[in-house]
């Protein structure tokens, strides 16, 4: 553990690379990482989909997983045109009474592990992951400043967190003093389960914002499944309300996703938005090739690319994303300001 500051513009984003803020860490918990994974059903052909896609073996999952996965992911950072990326934690699933419900899950990855990760490798910023009904939300939350957190990642949902309950109102604006982003996931969610269906909407994250926390909404609210219902239009209306709302372009390489793209490009939605790829989300450019967001030349070259978050990266320039998409991430580090709830 590191006693750098939490926002520490220093690493990553200081030499003006883009930043990747949404690539996710997993772990089967070998090597000790805490981390434990359940993959059951269809999910077990799609977690190998994924693992091959990234350049694993499929039957990593049931071996070295977190070593693999972690080493695998520092290569393709050092060898892509990312200055960083935000590797995320994933907490475990709590009752509103902060009872820990770990059979509601289906993954885990704890806040020391990214913390650690990101204390050896300058390439990695940890996102932590504290649900606030924990009963040491607010211990958790200093001791993961203290280590060096650069945002909050929760899927309101999944982990069954009402962030509009007043009683959470300490907890934002205790992330609102210490100037910690938080990214949500709003909408359908297909790879984690999801605990209660009426936490999808972006308005759920009303509170957090009036508290003067910096949002990020995961994907805009586009949705994830064909019959998942759409917040896109929910997540635009609100960043006209919140001047400290912003989305995310994770996952945008997949075809239910992608679908709002141009809508995206215009100004000033465009300047709410950050650039992430939702690694190891599987990234392909035949969507934004058959949309016209990308030339066939384009499409063929980066199609080819080995590197996943090179190619993502280089797709979403290619869809006209600013340069400042990509480098947002560390801006929204530097303006750090106290805030109370109106
Ligand atoms: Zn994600």
């Amino acid at each position: 553990m590191t006693d750098r500051p939490a926002s520490s513009p220093d690493r990553g984003s200081s030499a003006g690379k883009p930043v990747d803020m949404h690539v996710h860490i997993v772990g089967n918990g070998t090597g000790d990482t805490g981390c434990w994974l359940r993959v059951h059903g269809w999910h077990r052909p799609l977690a190998g989909l994924m693992l091959r896609h990234i350049g694993l073996p499929a039957t990593a999952i049931k071996g070295e997983l977190d070593g693999l996965y972690a080493e695998r992911l520092l290569q393709l950072v050092r060898e892509s045109s990312l200055g960083a990326a935000v590797i995320l934690a994933h907490d475990k699933v709590y009752d509103e009474q902060g009872n820990v419900r770990e059979e509601l899950g289906s993954f885990y990855v704890p806040n020391d592990y990214v913390l650690k990760l990101a204390a050896e490798h300058p390439e990695f910023l940890p996102a932590v992951s504290i649900h606030p009904a924990r009963p040491d939300a607010f211990e958790e939350l200093d001791r993961c400043l203290a280590g060096g957190a650069v945002m909050m990642k929760c899927l309101p949902n999944c982990h069954n967190i009402d962030c509009n309950h007043p009683r959470h109102r300490r907890f934002w604006e205790r992330m609102a003093e210490a100037g910690l982003p938080l990214l949500a996931h709003p909408g359908g969610e297909h790879t984690v389960p999801v605990v209660r269906r009426e936490l999808s909407d972006p308005r759920t994250l009303e509170l957090p914002l009036r508290c003067g926390v910096k949002v990020i909404a995961a994907h805009c609210g586009t949705k994830s499944g064909l019959f998942d219902p759409d917040y896109f239009g929910i997540f635009v209306d609100m960043t006209r309300r919140h001047a400290n709302l912003y989305g995310d372009t994770s996952a945008f390489n997949v075809p239910i996703r992608g679908r709002h793209v141009r809508d995206c490009l215009q100004s000033p939605l465009v300047e709410r938005l950050l650039h992430g790829s939702d690694y190891p989300v599987p990234v392909h450019g035949h969507f934004a090739w058959l949309k016209g967001y990308v030339d066939w030349q384009t499409f063929r070259r980066w199609e080819r690319h080995p590197n996943v978050l090179e190619r993502d990266y280089r797709l979403k320039l290619a869809m006209g994303f600013p340069a400042e998409t990509f480098c947002r991430f560390g801006r929204l580090l530097r303006s750090v300001h106290a805030s109370t709830c109106g």
